[in-house]
């Protein structure tokens, strides 16, 4: 996985919420203004955080701290909204009050996805997937960019998800693959 271009530039390379410099992907915030440029570099751990409303890794997004200043709009807007999130946190309320964004940047911080529209994994059953699960996959799949198979039945252990729906990603024969949701089962 890597950053398109334009985003490798802006971000250096670094995570732009936690400044991170490990497994970088784009993330496109689910609503934008229409105008601004509304990808995100982040790292896995704030994607995981980004796409969930619930158990969050308090500890990590302290560092909407720092990415809460930033000057790139969609970093600022993210970082707000999770500030919000975060309501039964002090000092994340805190820092909420000391946050102004102009009105058109608070319009976007506002249009914050319903719960139901939070981005969902769900395996081959339709039941939930959460970062740290172990499942198994159910059908013979060539893994693109290598030469083997990941055969049926093969455990995965310790999933992340990515900020595709349909797509998760697990260790298989030692390598960190993409594997697509429908196929594999919680176990
Ligand atoms: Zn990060």
């Amino acid at each position: 996985m890597s950053l398109p271009a334009n985003l490798q530039s802006r971000s250096a390379g670094k995570c732009e919420l936690c400044s991170a410099e490990t497994s970088l992907e784009a993330f496109a915030l689910p609503y934008s203004d229409g105008q601004a440029a509304n990808e995100v570099a982040l790292c896995s751990t704030c994607t995981e955080q980004v796409t969930k409303s619930e158990d969050f890794d308090v500890n990590h997004l302290r560092c909407l701290n720092d990415s809460m200043w930033s000057t790139v709009p969609a970093v600022q807007v993210l970082a707000a909204r999770m500030l919000n999130r975060l309501n039964a946190e002090t000092w994340a309320q805190d820092l909420k009050d000391m946050l102004y964004l102009d009105e058109e940047l608070q319009a976007w911080v506002d249009q914050e996805p319903a719960e139901e529209d939070m981005i969902k994994h769900v395996d081959s059953n339709g039941a939930v997937l959460s970062a740290g699960d172990n499942v198994v996959i159910i059908k013979d799949l060539n893994v693109k960019g290598t030469s083997f198979v990941a055969k049926r039945g093969t455990p995965v252990r310790n999933i992340s998800l990515t900020n595709n729906p349909e797509h998760i990603e697990g260790r298989v024969n030692g390598t960190r693959i993409v594997i697509i949701t429908q196929f594999v089962k919680k176990s």
